[in-house]
C-alpha cells in the first residue's frame, strides 16, 4: 500500500506546463481504468480572450472520464498543470449563494450536535477563502484558515486568522506553530481539485489531534449521475467522489468514515466525517450510503449515464433550434466553469446564444466564453434588452435564481438545460 502511494506521487502534471495522461488510478494506482464518457476537447475554463481580439491558437484538453475497477474512483483521464488552469490573473471569488451560506451554518450546527466542541478546540479550514465557513465557528472558540488566494486577506481583515498559502507540509507546520493542533479540519470543495490527494490526506493527519475529525464536502458522483451533471466535468475536477472511493482513500491512511450525509450544494454534494480508526463509533449513515452506492453506482449505471448525456444534448439542441428558427433571442445567464463545458459539448456558438450575462464587477465581463466568440456582458442587459429566452447555465440553482430575475423585471421565458431541457415561465 505504502509503495503504491509513493509510486504515484512521482508523476505529477504540476510544473510540466502541459498535461499528463492518467494511466494509473489516482487513488489506488490500479491500471484497470474503464472509460465512462468522452466529453470532447475542452479549452481551459479561464482562457477567456477579450472581446474584439482575433481568435488565436489556444490549447484544448481531452475530457475523458474513467472508472477504476478496483476502488471505483471516477476520475478524469488527463491532468493539466495547475499553472495553466489557475493562472495568477484568475481572481477566484467564492460563490456566495444562499445555498452555500446556509450550508456552512448548518455544518456548524451539525458538528455541535454530533461532536460537541470545547471552547479550546481548534477548527481549521483548508481552502478557507474569505472565512465564511470559519465565521460560523469563531464565536465558540479558536479557528484558523489556510487559503492560497488573496481572498485570505479579506478573512484576516474580518478577524479570521488565515495563512495565505497552498496546503502543504510547510503550511501544516506554520498552522500548528501559530494555532496548535486541530480538533476539526474541514475541506469543502477542494478535495477534487488537488493533484496529489495522498499528500493532502497526510497533511490533514498531521494537523489533527489524536481524536480529531476530518470533514470533507465534495461534489457527489451519485448526484452527477442522477441529474446528468456532465457539465461539472472539466479539468479542475480531477475526481468525482463517491463514498466508496473516498472510503478507500481514507482507509489507505488509517482513517475511517464515521458519518456521511448528502447535502444540496453545487447541485448535490456529500459531506463525510472521518477519524482515526476506532476513535468513534461508525454511524448508520455511512453504512446506508455505501449500501445504496453498491446498487446505484455500477458500471451499467455509468453506461446509461452516457446515453442520457447524449440524449440531453440532442434535446437541448432541438429546443434551441425551434427558438432560433423563429428568430428569437437567447441570452445565457451566468458564466461559471460548468457553463463552458455545456456550451462546448453541445456546440453552442454566438449564432445560437447571443451573449452570456454575468454580475457587474465579474472579471469575466468583456471576455469571450472559452472556445467560442460568445461575449460575456453585464447582467443589467437582461432587463434592458428583454430577450425572449434566458438560458440558465447555473441551472442547479435555478429555483433560487428565477424568482430573483423576475422580481428585478425580466419578462421573458427561462430555459433549464439539464437534466431534461425545458422551458419554464
Ligand atoms: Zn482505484
Amino acid at each position: 500500500m505504502e509503495r503504491n502511494i509513493q509510486t504515484q506521487t512521482k508523476k505529477l502534471a504540476a510544473g510540466t506546463a502541459g498535461s499528463i495522461v492518467v494511466d494509473r488510478c489516482q487513488i489506488c494506482d490500479s491500471a484497470r481504468l474503464d472509460p465512462v464518457i468522452f466529453i470532447g476537447y475542452l479549452p481551459p475554463v479561464n482562457a477567456m480572450p477579450t472581446i474584439g481580439t482575433r481568435p488565436a491558437e489556444q490549447p484544448a484538453y481531452p475530457a475523458q472520464v474513467l472508472c477504476c475497477r478496483d476502488c471505483q474512483l471516477v476520475q478524469l483521464g488527463l491532468i493539466v498543470d495547475p499553472a495553466i488552469l489557475f493562472p495568477p490573473e484568475y481572481p477566484y471569488t467564492s460563490g456566495t449563494t444562499r445555498i452555500l451560506r446556509d450550508n456552512f451554518a448548518e455544518l456548524s450546527r451539525e458538528v455541535a450536535s454530533l461532536y460537541p466542541l470545547n471552547s479550546s478546540d481548534l477548527v481549521v479550514d483548508i481552502g478557507s477563502n474569505d472565512g465564511t465557513l470559519l465565521s460560523n465557528f469563531s464565536s465558540r472558540g479558536p479557528v484558523f484558515g489556510v487559503e492560497p488566494t488573496q481572498a485570505g486577506e479579506l478573512a484576516n481583515k474580518r478577524g479570521i486568522p488565515t495563512l495565505i498559502s497552498f496546503m502543504n507540509r510547510q503550511a501544516v507546520h506554520t498552522a500548528i506553530h501559530r494555532a496548535g493542533k486541530a480538533k476539526i479540519v474541514t475541506a469543502t470543495n477542494v478535495f477534487a481539485h488537488i493533484e496529489d490527494v495522498h499528500e493532502i490526506v497526510e497533511c490533514i493527519l498531521e494537523l489533527l489531534t489524536e481524536d480529531g475529525i476530518f470533514i470533507s464536502e465534495s461534489h457527489y458522483l451519485l448526484s452527477l449521475i442522477e441529474t446528468v451533471q456532465y457539465d461539472t466535468i472539466y479539468h479542475e475536477h480531477l475526481r468525482h467522489y463517491s463514498l466508496t472511493s473516498l472510503n478507500h482513500l481514507l482507509e489507505m491512511h488509517g482513517l475511517e468514515v464515521i458519518h456521511a450525509r448528502r447535502i444540496p450544494t453545487h447541485g448535490g454534494s456529500i459531506r463525510v466525517y472521518a477519524a482515526r480508526k476506532g476513535k468513534y463509533p461508525v454511524r448508520k449513515s455511512a453504512h446506508e450510503i455505501l449500501k445504496i452506492e453498491a446498487t446505484e453506482l455500477t458500471f451499467e449505471k455509468l453506461s446509461s449515464f452516457r446515453s442520457r448525456v447524449v440524449q440531453t444534448k440532442l434535446d437541448l439542441y432541438a429546443l434551441l433550434k425551434g427558438i432560433k428558427s423563429k428568430a428569437e433571442r437567447i441570452y445565457g445567464i451566468g458564466a461559471p466553469s460548468r457553463a463552458s463545458t455545456l456550451i462546448n459539448y453541445v456546440g453552442l456558438d454566438d449564432g445560437i446564444l447571443d451573449c452570456v450575462l454575468e454580475i457587474q464587477g465579474s472579471y469575466k465581463v468583456g471576455k469571450y466564453i472559452p472556445g467560442t466568440l460568445i461575449p460575456v456582458l453585464e447582467e443589467s442587459r437582461l432587463f434592458q434588452d428583454q430577450p425572449d429566452y434566458a438560458l440558465l447555465l447555473s441551472w442547479h440553482i435555478g429555483a433560487e435564481l428565477m424568482p430573483k430575475l423576475v422580481s428585478r423585471g425580466f419578462r421573458g421565458k427561462f430555459i433549464l438545460p439539464l437534466p431534461d431541457p425545458q422551458v419554464v415561465r
